[in-house]
């Protein structure tokens, strides 16, 4: 697997306050996030996946399961969310205390939703693979990462472009529908009229994907 460490920050300043970070470590949690991204693909899921890492320790992890639970809030952060706070529940740890200084690792930048989540919780940095033209929170349609919004949480700093070449292909093989497992296009031939056809898959691929992802995550990027 080809490397991509050029990375940068989405706002200008030092690393978060409260973590650090080296470029092994990096490329360690994100080869394991694209881990579990391949696991959303196999199981005919958005493939985005993620890890939460709290002082080199791996205590929450998630991929999207939106299929399979027929819920549309269960983003991969979300799912990985939870899984801090049962880890914090059952270590007797201060939930607050353990996000403030948790990394999230992520293959695709944050949703509106999920950036906000992240906001509320204190989490200090996301580094990510490549940008969410569509629903991206960290700069794409919202910078709900930096900006001042009153009561909802603190800013938080972001890392992009790490794999962004492999989680963009992830997503490509989804929406051609290689993976033997991804859900078939949302189109019920019986209620629609004769007069219109089917999409060849190649169209659906080509707009779903446009809309999803084929930013280049150097906009935020300075190299
Ligand atoms: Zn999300």
């Amino acid at each position: 697997m080809r490397v991509y460490l050029s990375f940068t920050f989405c706002q200008q300043n030092s690393m978060a306050d409260d973590v650090s970070l080296d470029e092994e470590g990096i490329r360690k949690w994100m080869e394991k996030s694209l881990d579990m991204a391949h696991d959303a693909l196999f199981n005919g899921e958005v493939p985005v996946g993620c890890l939460m890492v709290y002082k080199d320790e791996v205590i929450g992890k998630g991929r999207n399961c939106v299929n399979e639970t027929r819920n549309a809030t269960r983003h991969a952060e979300m799912v990985a969310i939870d899984e801090v706070i049962g880890w914090c529940e059952k270590s007797n740890q201060v939930k607050e205390a353990v996000f403030s200084k948790t990394v999230l690792y992520v293959t695709v930048e944050p949703c509106i939703m999920c950036a906000g989540a992240l906001r509320l919780l204190h989490v200090p940095l996301v580094v990510y693979g490549c940008s969410n033209e569509r629903f991206g929170g960290c700069g794409s349609v919202l910078n709900v990462h930096k900006d001042d919004i009153d009561n909802h949480g603190k800013p938080f700093k972001c890392i992009s472009g790490i794999f962004a070449e492999e989680a963009i292909a992830l997503l490509k093989d989804f929406y051609k529908g290689q993976n033997p497992n991804a859900p078939n296009p949302k189109i019920k031939p019986e209620k629609k009229p004769e007069s219109l056809k089917m999409p060849k898959p190649a169209d659906i691929s080509n707009t779903q994907l446009h809309n999803t992802c084929t930013r280049d995550s150097s906009h935020t990027a300075l190299k």
